[in-house]
């Protein structure tokens, strides 16, 4: 494991500077934003910190077609971890 160096981005919406891992990346293809969770997709990539700040962007003319996008991705990984407390049933 390497620790040390962390690498900081920004994200769009609310300026603040955040560990990379804290972030999700979306990347603009053909005029279509799509999620790049590993985070290594070419193109033009942009980060947003929370499911607040993807609705947020969708005020912003340049960012309008992604907030759709961010908060689906936060809407799937929250269905995840609500589920993996409830029932546990044997
Ligand atoms: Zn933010």
């Amino acid at each position: 494991m390497r620790r040390g160096h962390i690498p900081f981005r920004q994200c769009v919406a609310c300026r603040r500077r955040l560990e990379k891992d804290l972030l999700r990346r979306f990347v603009q293809q053909a005029g279509q934003w799509l999620p790049d969770p590993a985070q290594r997709a070419p193109g033009r990539g942009v980060y947003v910190c929370s499911p607040e700040c993807a609705q947020h962007v969708a005020k912003n003319k340049r960012y309008r077609t992604l907030a759709p996008v961010a908060q689906a991705v936060w809407v799937r990984s929250n269905g995840e971890n609500g589920n993996r407390t409830s029932s546990r049933t044997g």
